[in-house]
């Protein structure tokens, strides 16, 4: 077999490279160029941009994702004493955000089809004290929605969602981050859409928006948004202890034009998904389940599973294998209680939670997304199947 790579170091294909195009480029050099680099009118544009896109009512732009998920906690007056169920396959910004506002992260494991949360084990986790839950739709595949509103509306519970992955995920017809009290999604630069660092809540009431914005801005009172214009001269007031989590306008003009292709792209994620899963067909690795239907999955993350004993090679061996034929890949997610700062503050260990563990143990996510090229994808397949080969 060949000890060249499939792709040589000059080539490396990175994970989760985004696509940038001259429309968006050209439009924060508009933005550098006028002046204005904060929050304006290219954030309020992309807020309605976004609000049509998803049909939602209410939105806030934010700094990132995990200022989203923080403030939607507080702003749900979720604190000292509460408890916030989630899963424990996400990304650690998902339980932070309920740390920082000062709640108690409880975990409830996936279901192992899915890799979702399981409505099952969330019923279990109820106590006197839960005031929310925070579903993350995993690779952008919709949580079992009918499930979790059910268990909500029966105790009571807030449903906050974690839509990093999931702006073009749909549930039965209706969009992710509409069905609870407010959702929250990632412009990081490895998502669907992109501004560098960038978020937005989507909130189901007018108030939740605007406390949002106030706690994003110094929690200075809402009109300290309009002191810059021409208007008058307006004192700011402040109203609470807010925090700096406000997005500017040369974030918002590159995702002002990245939303307009989103939908495009989505086509081309899909395309890469589906040949994906026809070349692995013949091998030891589990591929993701079809989406199931009546759902539309986002195709965020491509996620393979690496049996030790199935596939001849650890999966850790497998990262660094793929990683020498030039091929960039993530681990998406190592369970939340494999890491020493969970462990010591909440005791949690990796197997009281074995799904998440053991997903997080075996899993691979390989490149998908619409800066790939069919020959790209071509050297991702052809690299899986020589370390596989090799094993
Ligand atoms: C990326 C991500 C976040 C955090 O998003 P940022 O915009 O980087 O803060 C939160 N939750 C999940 C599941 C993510 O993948």
């Amino acid at each position: 077999m060949s000890d060249t790579p499939v792709r040589s170091k000059d080539r490396f294909l990175v994970f989760g490279a985004p696509q940038i195009e001259q429309d968006e480029i050209d439009e924060v050099v508009h933005s550098i160029k006028s002046g204005w680099l904060g929050t304006g009118p290219k954030v309020a544009r992309f807020e309605d941009d976004f609000k049509r896109y998803k049909g939602a009512s209410h939105a806030a732009a934010l700094y990132s994702c995990t200022a989203a998920l923080h403030l939607a906690m507080l702003a749900s007056g979720v604190g000292e004493g509460d408890e916030v169920i989630t899963t424990p396959l996400t990304f650690c910004a998902s339980v932070n955000a309920i740390i920082h506002a000062g709640a108690t992260p409880v975990l409830a494991d996936v279901d192992p089809r899915s890799m979702n949360i399981d409505p099952e084990r969330v019923a279990e986790k109820i106590t006197p004290r839960t005031k929310a839950i925070m579903p993350v739709h995993f690779a952008g595949r919709a949580c079992d929605m009918d499930a979790l509103m059910a268990i909500a509306q029966t105790h009571g519970l807030m449903l906050i969602e974690d839509c990093a992955h999931a702006i073009e995920t749909r549930y039965k017809g209706r969009e992710a981050g509409l069905f609870g009290e407010m959702g929250c999604f990632s412009f990081y630069v490895t998502k669907n859409v992109i501004t560098g660092e960038g978020g937005m809540v989507l909130a189901k009431d007018e108030a939740l928006a605007a406390r949002i914005k106030v706690l994003a801005l110094h929690g200075m009172s809402k009109d300290a948004w309009k002191r810059f214009s021409d208007s008058g001269w307006v004192h700011y007031q402040v109203i609470e202890a807010g925090f700096k989590y406000n997005m500017m306008d040369i974030q918002a003009a590159l995702g002002i034009h990245q939303l307009k292709r989103v939908e495009k792209n989505w086509l081309r994620r899909e395309d890469i998904w589906k040949r994906y899963n026809a070349a692995f067909r013949d091998l030891p690795i589990a591929t993701p389940a079809d989406p199931e239907p009546n759902t539309r999955h986002a195709y965020h993350l491509y996620t393979i599973m690496v049996d030790e004993t199935r596939c001849g090679i650890s999966r850790d061996a497998f990262l660094s294998a793929i990683q020498k034929e030039g091929i960039g890949v993530g681990v998406h997610y190592l369970s939340i209680p494999e890491h020493p700062y969970y462990q010591q503050t909440f005791g949690w260990s990796p197997q009281q939670y074995p799904r998440a563990m053991q997903l997080g143990r075996e899993t691979v996510s390989l490149p998908i997304g619409p800066r790939l090229g069919d020959g790209d994808v071509g050297d991702v397949i052809e690299a899986v199947r020589r370390v596989l080969a090799r094993a």
